[in-house]
């Protein structure tokens, strides 16, 4: 099986052997070596500022964008989410249910986000932005030094998910000024799903989180963040998890997250380049090299999904609608396999013509 998904995607077969290990009991100072050096890691990895707090939340994603939600606002804080899809439309939820006042800019289907689009919200107060840097539900890429200037000039705070961009599209938490970003287990780090790492400036924590008032144990940042500097998490973290994450930080590092950016980048030009030889079209806004969404107006790709992986064994991301299929570039994967698909899509796409 091949897959071509945003998470779980294809594990690197050392993650596979780490995964299969026996587990060790967590409360010793030898698994508090495991989070510092997670912590290091991930700090170097994103280069967030030197004075930074890192922790794991066992939990997916969205667990990791509704607990920023309750840690960093309140009723009187208003927030500005640039919102252009799946995604960018759950933090919108979350702030509805969470009573936190917000604006959005709403981004067009489309097209990029640009500085028109943020201009109209200029005059306006607010306490910090809300992004999805890579929008995954359509593979839009949001640019950054457009949210990055808007949010230093009105000395906004920034907070970015950056789950499905980071190892797969430069990703500078200093440079872009970030003062929060998290990313889950399953995307771009090929692990099992489950944990989400939580990067937090000084400024973040020490200004607003720890003196905001919240309801929630589970979640609580203040918690996570004591606990992670003694190097431990306040419950049971998923703990092999936590072992497939420290070995795949060190492999990034070791190799350059600056390659291994290129060789997500690499794949994704090389699926790009062939999407001529297939009835489909490419968006004309700017794409991560997370993902690639493909469109045609001949093909139902929800018939295409189902026979490319029921047949093929090849999995694409479950379509939203019959028009666009999105295939990933994350995970285990090298160029043969999209030399594969495309041939696949092909006979497929001959097949039901008939
Ligand atoms: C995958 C993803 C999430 C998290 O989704 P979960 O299903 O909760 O893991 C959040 N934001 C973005 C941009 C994502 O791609």
């Amino acid at each position: 099986m091949k897959l071509f998904t945003v998470g779980p995607v294809n594990m690197f077969d050392y993650t596979l052997k780490t995964a299969g290990m026996q587990l060790p009991y967590f409360r010793t100072h030898q698994f508090s070596d495991v989070i510092y050096e997670i912590n290091d890691l991930f700090k170097t990895a994103c280069n967030a500022p030197k004075d930074s707090e890192v922790f794991v939340l066992t939990a997916s994603g969205t667990a990791a964008m509704e607990a920023t939600v309750l840690n960093c606002f309140n009723e009187n804080t208003k927030v500005l989410i640039v919102s252009g899809g799946t995604f960018g439309k759950r933090f919108e939820e979350l702030c509805e249910l969470h009573n936190i006042p917000y604006d959005v800019v709403r981004v067009p289907l489309d097209k990029d986000l640009t500085e028109e689009m943020l201009n109209l919200y200029k005059e306006n107060e607010y306490f910090a932005m809300l992004i999805n840097k890579h929008e995954t539900g359509i593979g839009k890429l949001y640019d950054s030094k457009l949210i990055s200037d808007f949010c230093k000039t009105k000395n906004m705070y920034l907070i970015v998910d950056a789950i499905s961009t980071l190892f797969a599209d430069k990703y500078d938490m200093s440079e872009l000024g970030a003062d929060l970003t998290f990313v889950s287990s399953q995307k771009a780090l090929a692990l099992t799903p489950g944990i989400t790492v939580v990067a937090v400036t000084k400024r973040l924590y020490e200004n607003v989180i720890v003196k905001n008032k919240k309801k929630t144990l589970y979640f609580d940042f203040v918690d996570c963040v004591v606990q992670s500097r003694r190097g431990q998490t306040p419950f049971t973290p998923a703990v092999g998890i936590m072992f497939q994450l420290r070995e795949r930080l060190q492999k990034i590092v070791e190799y350059g997250v600056e390659k291994e950016i290129e060789r997500t980048n690499d794949l994704a030009t090389y699926f790009r380049s062939k999407v001529k030889n297939i009835p489909f079209s490419l968006p004309k806004y700017t794409l991560s090299n997370c993902i690639t969404p493909i469109s045609s107006m001949s093909v139902n790709t929800r018939t295409l999904f189902e026979i490319l992986k029921d047949e093929y064994d090849l999995v694409a991301l479950a379509p939203n609608d019959e028009s666009v299929l999105r295939i990933g570039h994350i995970g285990n994967l090298v160029k043969e396999d999209y030399d594969e698909l495309i041939d696949k899509i092909n006979i497929v796409v001959e097949r039901l013509k008939k």
